[in-house]
C-alpha cells in the first residue's frame, strides 16, 4: 500500500500529526503503526491484589497504545518554553508557546471544556521560593486528569478513525529509504509513503537509536535526570497546589552547585510503577474525580546528570541505578525521610506506623544503597529547603520512593521543520530527544503536519 504520510507511534506527538494533517487536507491518505493496543484494551494487569508488581508484558500497557505514555499520565499540559523540551530551539519561542495553546484549544474542545488553567504569573510563591533560595518557574498548566484525558483521547481517535487508518500491536521494524520515499517494514508485512513522521516516544528510544545508525542520522546524548517521588499528605502542599496545581521549582545545591528540581506534582494522586524497557521505575499521577483522589500528594525530585567525554551512554547509567533498586526491592523502594537520615533502611513497621499511607506497594529498603551519594545529598538539601515553604515535608513519616528516572532520548539532528537530512523523514514528540512533555510533544506533531500539507500544497 502506498500512503501520502505513514506515522509511527500513537503517541501524543503521532496523533496530532494525524489530527492537523486531516484538518488541513481531508484527502490525504495517512497510515498510523503502533505498536501497543488500541486505547480501550489498554490495560495493565497490575491490580494490586493478583498481580502485585510488572510482569513484563510483550508491549507496555502504560508507556504504548493509543495515547502512548501520556493515555494514563495526569494529563497537566504544561504552556511554557520553561521546561518539558526544547522545541522552541528549533521552531522559536512565540511559534511553539503558540502550538501549545492551540493544542489547548484542541483538547478543551474534546472533551476538557470543565478543566482547570493554573498559572505561576503574578504568584505570590515566586516571592516566597526566591526569599528561601528555590526558583518557581513560569507556566501555565492545563490539568486535565487521568480520566478525562482519557475522554480526551476517545473523542479525538472516534474523530480520526473514519480517515486515517490506524494500525495497532503493529511494530515497525525499520524504515527503508527509497528514491521518491519511504518503505516502512512492521509486523504485517511492508508499506510505502511519500513522507514519514517518526514519534515513538520514550518506549521507543533504543528503535530510534538503531534507525538513526542505519541511516546514519547523527544524533546527541548526555543527559539523564535521577531521583526520587515523595509522597506527602496533600495539606502540607495544599497552599501551593490549591493555587498553581503543579509548581516547577528549582534549587541550586550548597554542596555540589547541581539543580534539583520538583517534577510532575500530583495532588491527592496515587504513585505508580512505571516500566521503561523491562526495569521498574517510579511515577505518579492524580484524578480530577474526587472520588478517585486520596489523601497525599506526590512529586518527583530530580537532579539533572550531565555526562562529558568519553562517557556517551546517559541512560544506560540511569538504567544501571533503577536495576539496583530492582535487584535490592524487586521493582520499586520506598523509605521514610526519618530513617534515611538515620541511615537506616525502612521497614513494613515503621511504615505501616507513619503518618503517611503509601498508595504504592512498594518494598520498604534504603535508598541510599541505591543512589549515588551527590544525588542523595542534593534530594536531602532539597527537602530541607522545601520544608521552609511548606513546612512538614522533612518530616520523619515523609515518603521516598526510588528510583524515578527521567530517560532522555538521544536527540536526533533535525532542522527548524523537524525534518532529517532525508527529505520527507521527520522525527517528532519525545522520540526526538527535542521534548519531553504533552503539550511540546503535541505540538511538534502540529508543526510537522502544517509543513507537510504546506508541501504538498
Ligand atoms: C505515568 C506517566 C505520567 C506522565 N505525566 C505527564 C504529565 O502529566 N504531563 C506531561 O507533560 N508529560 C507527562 N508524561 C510524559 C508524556 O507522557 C510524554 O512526554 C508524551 O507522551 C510524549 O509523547 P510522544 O508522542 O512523543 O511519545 P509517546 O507518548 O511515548 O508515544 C510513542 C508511541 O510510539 C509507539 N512506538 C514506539 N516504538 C514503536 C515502533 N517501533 N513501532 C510502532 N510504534 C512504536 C509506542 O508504543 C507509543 O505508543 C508522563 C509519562 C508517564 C509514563
Amino acid at each position: 500500500m502506498k500512503y501520502d504520510v505513514i506515522i509511527i507511534g500513537a503517541g501524543p506527538g503521532g496523533i496530532f500529526s494525524a489530527y492537523e494533517l486531516v484538518k488541513k487536507n481531508a484527502d490525504l491518505k495517512i497510515a498510523v503503526f503502533e505498536a501497543g493496543n488500541p486505547l480501550e484494551k489498554r490495560r495493565c494487569p497490575i491490580d494490586g491484589d493478583k498481580v502485585k508488581s510488572c510482569i513484563g508484558c510483550k508491549t507496555c500497557a502504560i508507556m504504548s497504545g493509543f495515547g502512548g505514555a501520556g493515555a494514563f499520565s495526569d494529563g497537566k499540559y504544561n504552556i511554557t518554553n520553561a521546561f518539558g523540551g526544547t522545541l522552541y530551539e528549533h521552531i522559536g519561542r512565540k511559534p511553539a508557546i503558540d502550538l501549545m495553546k492551540y493544542v489547548d484549544e484542541i483538547n478543551v474542545s474534546h472533551g476538557g471544556e470543565g478543566t482547570k488553567m493554573y498559572s505561576t504569573a503574578g504568584s505570590k510563591f515566586k516571592k516566597l521560593c526566591m526569599q528561601n533560595q528555590l526558583n518557581l518557574l513560569d507556566a501555565s498548566v492545563r490539568h486535565l486528569g487521568t480520566d478525562i484525558n482519557y475522554v480526551v483521547l476517545e473523542n479525538i481517535y472516534e474523530e480520526l478513525k473514519e480517515k486515517v487508518s490506524f494500525f495497532f500491536n503493529c511494530n515497525v521494524d525499520r524504515i527503508e529509504v527509497l528514491e521518491d520515499g519511504y518503505r516502512v517494514h512492521h509486523k504485517g508485512g511492508a508499506d510505502e509513503c511519500e513522507r514519514c513522521v517518526i514519534s515513538v516516544g520514550r518506549s521507543g528510544s533504543k528503535w530510534m537509536q538503531e534507525v538513526c545508525k542505519e541511516l546514519k542520522i547523527p544524533t546527541l546524548s548526555n543527559r539523564v535526570d535521577l531521583g526520587v517521588r515523595v509522597e506527602i499528605p496533600a495539606e502540607i502542599f495544599s497552599h501551593l497546589t490549591d493555587e498553581l496545581y503543579e509548581s516547577k521549582i528549582v534549587y541550586r545545591t550548597e554542596k555540589f552547585e547541581d539543580n534539583v528540581r520538583t517534577f510532575c506534582m500530583n495532588p491527592h494522586g496515587i504513585v505508580v510503577n512505571e516500566n521503561t524497557n523491562g526495569i521498574v521505575t517510579v511515577n505518579g499521577h492524580s484524578y480530577e474525580d474526587a472520588e478517585k483522589q486520596t489523601e497525599n500528594t506526590n512529586f518527583a525530585l530530580l537532579v539533572a546528570k550531565h555526562f562529558s567525554e568519553p562517557f556517551k551512554d546517559s541512560n544506560g547509567y540511569g538504567e544501571s541505578i533503577a536495576r539496583l533498586s530492582n535487584m535490592l526491592g524487586g521493582g520499586v523502594i520506598v523509605q521514610r525521610f526519618g530513617d534515611l537520615i538515620r541511615g537506616r533502611r525502612s521497614n513494613e513497621k515503621r511504615i505501616e506506623e507513619g503518618l503517611v499511607r503509601p498508595t504504592l506497594a512498594a518494598t520498604p529498603g534504603d535508598l541510599s544503597l541505591v543512589l549515588p551519594k551527590r544525588i542523595m545529598d542534593g534530594i536531602i538539601e532539597m527537602i530541607y529547603a522545601l520544608d521552609k515553604i511548606a513546612p512538614g515535608t522533612a518530616n520523619d513519616d515523609t515518603l521516598l520512593y526510588g528510583v524515578e528516572v527521567k530517560f532522555y532520548n538521544m536527540e536526533v539532528e533535525i532542522d527548524e521543520n523537524l525534518e532529517t537530512r532525508y527529505k520527507g523523514l521527520y522525527v517528532i514528540g519525545d522520540g526526538s530527544g527535542v521534548t519531553h512533555s504533552l503539550s511540546h510533544a503535541s505540538a511538534s506533531g502540529v508543526h510537522v503536519a502544517r509543513h507537510i500539507a504546506e508541501q504538498i500544497g
